[in-house]
């Protein structure tokens, strides 16, 4: 026999569209004819067990190969094989109706074209100037055929010397293909796409050194593991099996912390393995991905849109034959099945957390600081999951102890619940950084929580919107006695005319940090404040408030509020006037400067009275009805309060500059609060030894 023909394509030429729109991910074509391989062996197998095949089934090993003198890889395989008719069949007729506008849209989507026209044979023409199919069908008497075709429309077929049943696909590799002629080039796709295939994979032989060069032994090169973990049955594993696969999967990784085994049969297929891994940095999350099989061919290692996004994290394999890979992405989400999977997948995994939490909660809680991230990212984006989890979710304190919600609500409720019925969770981000604020607070009685995870700033804001009248506020937002407000305060204060020349002789005395800030991170800007804390509290103490803070923290996660992460921190000094030191800087300053300050306070009374009395005037004007001279007079005021004012500041500040308990007192709560660095810290330590 001999014949030639047309591949039965009714546009016009195939072959133009395979190399063309599928060149980006063409290295699939490996998969795609080593999988048929392996299917047809698989067939024959079926055969054999069934009593039909006549001969022996030997060995099934499917074999790849490179020939570089003649530029070719072959895949060879000892399964059913095919006679002519079942190649005119199977492989000349390619339904091919409406293409053009199917590849329009899908045309960077190799999977959904090929999968789509069954044309994983023909991948192999992404790489191949010629392709050869060398065939002998298992039936008795079977006559051997060779096809080929050079990348036309036009194939040849033809009888042929073939001893054994099966078959060899030779792909004559194109010049500007080469690299699938290189050896580590293929093992490692092999290694890729192969790597769990049911059939044994065979590239070569094995290697090993000996007279100082590589000698191939006898041994095959086996690149898959046939029965991989996922599809043997739970029961049958022990923790070191989970472990051994983990390291197979991928080899850089630490051990994991636990996993779960999935497997359903109904509404669909599905097993697999997931792993929580230990992860040491954000940068580990992304690196090994959950890879998805189907009937254990690789497909891809992105999952989005099959998993629920924060499960992506999770490391381990999913094998479906239901998933619908052959279509886009966008499809796929919303696909039924796919909708169904995810939600198993979920559900699987906080049934799992929730019954490790119940049965061994000390190794939950060990665990708690590596698991929290992936908790807390499905808390935050699954509204379900959030549900499940805030009752095995843990908070953890700054001693280290944990608590769920409940229990912690419990804690709390007694002492931090301010005169307006919140509950004022208190917490830290850095225990060091905080340590006397932390300290202060739990001397009150308080306990206070330790949130130093990536994604604790956003779960501050979803336990807001969840818990009942639950406020969170970082232990240094504020002085002690406002952190958690019981009452109205009743404390004297100081008249105002005193709090403004104390509050001066510090603010005058400031350092500047304001673009201090390291490694490109905006510095900080103090505002002074004077308030009556009690005479046990200290005399400086400086705080941030919560909301600004929160701000900043929310601008290093989201790029559109950037604004926020260049602004200066804002922190608070709040001078205790009931305290000895302070009352004694307060004294002293005003003995030392009420003298100079009383002319300039006299001529500011006065400019006053006139502002006022020119607003006065106007003040049912509009601002072009007000005559210009009147303008004038009282911008001109306005100026000359401004310069009498910092007249005053000159004075105060002329003063404070040599009072070295001010700056012994700023100096110590920068210290307190890290801020203290370089040349004013080396100031600060002459300045103690100095005083001592
Ligand atoms: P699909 O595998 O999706 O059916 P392919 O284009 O990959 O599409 O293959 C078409 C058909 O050609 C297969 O269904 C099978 O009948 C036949 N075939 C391909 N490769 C082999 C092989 N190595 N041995 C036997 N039959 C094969």
């Amino acid at each position: 026999m001999k014949e030639k023909g047309n591949i039965g394509v009714t546009t016009e030429n195939i072959f133009p569209v395979i190399k063309k729109f599928l060149y980006s991910d063409h290295e699939i074509f490996i998969r795609e004819i080593v999988s048929n391989a392996v299917d047809a062996t698989q067939k024959l197998r079926t055969l054999a067990s069934k009593g039909e095949l006549k001969e022996e089934a030997g060995d099934l090993t499917v074999r790849v190969s490179i020939d570089k003198k003649a530029g070719t890889l072959t895949v060879s395989d000892r399964g059913i094989g095919m006679t002519a008719e079942e190649i005119d069949k199977y492989i000349n007729q390619i339904a091919f109706s409406g293409a053009n506008d199917f590849l329009d849209k899908y045309k960077d989507d190799a999977n959904a074209i090929i999968g789509h026209f069954g044309l994983g044979f023909y991948s192999a023409f992404m790489v191949s100037k010629k392709v050869e199919i060398v065939t002998k069908s298992w039936q008795e008497g079977a006559q051997a055929v060779k096809w080929s075709c050079d990348g036309s429309p036009e194939y040849k077929i033809e009888d042929a010397k073939r001893e054994d049943r099966g078959t060899d696909i030779i792909m004559y590799i194109d010049d500007d293909c080469k690299d699938f002629l290189d050896e580590n080039k293929v093992e490692g796709l092999l290694k890729k796409y192969c790597h769990f295939l049911p059939i044994t994979v065979a590239f070569g032989k094995k290697k090993e050194w000996k007279d100082g060069k590589q000698v191939e032994t006898e041994e095959d090169n086996v690149i898959n593991d046939t029965t991989p973990l996922w599809t043997k049955k739970p029961s049958e594993l022990k923790d070191e099996d989970y472990k051994k696969f983990y390291r197979e999967l991928y080899p850089m990784a630490d051990e994991p912390l636990f996993w779960i085994h999935l497997n359903v049969d109904y509404p669909f297929h599905l097993t697999g393995v997931l792993y929580f891994p230990k992860v040491k940095s954000n940068f580990d999350l992304q690196k090994n991905k959950i890879q998805l099989y189907c009937n254990q061919v690789f497909v891809t290692d992105s999952v989005e849109g099959i998993v629920p996004d924060f499960l992506t994290l999770l490391h381990g394999v999913i094998d479906s034959p239901d998933i619908p890979l052959n279509v886009s992405r966008s499809y796929l989400q919303s696909d039924q099945n796919v909708k169904k999977i995810s939600t198993y997948i979920s559900k699987k995994v906080s049934d799992r957390l929730s019954s490790l939490f119940k049965n061994d909660r000390k190794d939950f809680e060990a665990k708690w600081d590596n698991i929290k991230i992936f908790i807390h990212y499905g808390m935050l984006s699954e509204n379900d999951f959030y549900d499940k989890a805030n009752k095995f979710a843990l908070f953890k304190d700054t001693d280290g102890k944990f608590y769920t919600y409940e229990e912690y609500q419990t804690l709390i409720k007694d002492n931090q619940t301010d005169k307006d019925g919140n509950l004022i969770y208190l917490y830290a981000q850095n225990k060091d950084d905080q340590f006397t604020y932390i300290q202060t607070a739990e001397a009150k009685g308080y306990n206070v929580l330790l949130m130093d995870g990536e994604l604790d700033a956003a779960m501050v804001g979803l336990f807001e919107q969840k818990l009942e009248k639950a406020r969170f506020t970082r232990v240094d937002s504020d002085v002690i006695d406002r952190l958690i407000v019981k009452k109205d305060s009743t404390k004297e204060e100081l008249p105002e005319a005193q709090k403004e020349v104390l509050t001066s002789v510090f603010q005058t005395q400031m350092p500047n940090l304001s673009s201090n800030g390291e490694n490109g991170k905006a510095g900080y800007e103090f505002h002074v404040e004077a308030q009556a804390l009690g005479e046990t509290s200290a005399p400086v103490t400086i705080t941030q408030s919560e909301y600004m803070r929160r701000m900043k923290d929310m601008a290093r996660l989201q790029p559109g509020m950037a604004f926020y992460g260049e602004m200066p921190d804002m922190l608070n000094i709040v001078l205790n006037t009931d305290h000895k030191l302070v009352k004694n800087v307060l004294e002293e300053s005003e003995k030392s400067v009420s003298e100079f300050l009383k002319p300039i306070d006299a001529e500011i009374a006065g400019l006053s009275a006139r502002r006022d009395a020119i607003n006065q005037q106007n003040k049912d004007l509009k601002w072009d009805e007000i005559p210009q001279e009147r303008k004038d007079e009282l911008s001109k005021t306005e100026k000359d309060i401004e310069e009498q004012r910092a007249k005053k500041t000159t004075i105060i500040g002329n003063y404070a500059k040599d009072n070295k308990v001010v700056h012994q007192l700023i100096d110590l709560a920068l210290l307190q609060n890290g801020l203290l660095r370089g040349e004013a810290l080396s100031q600060f330590i002459q300045r103690s030894i100095d005083l001592i």
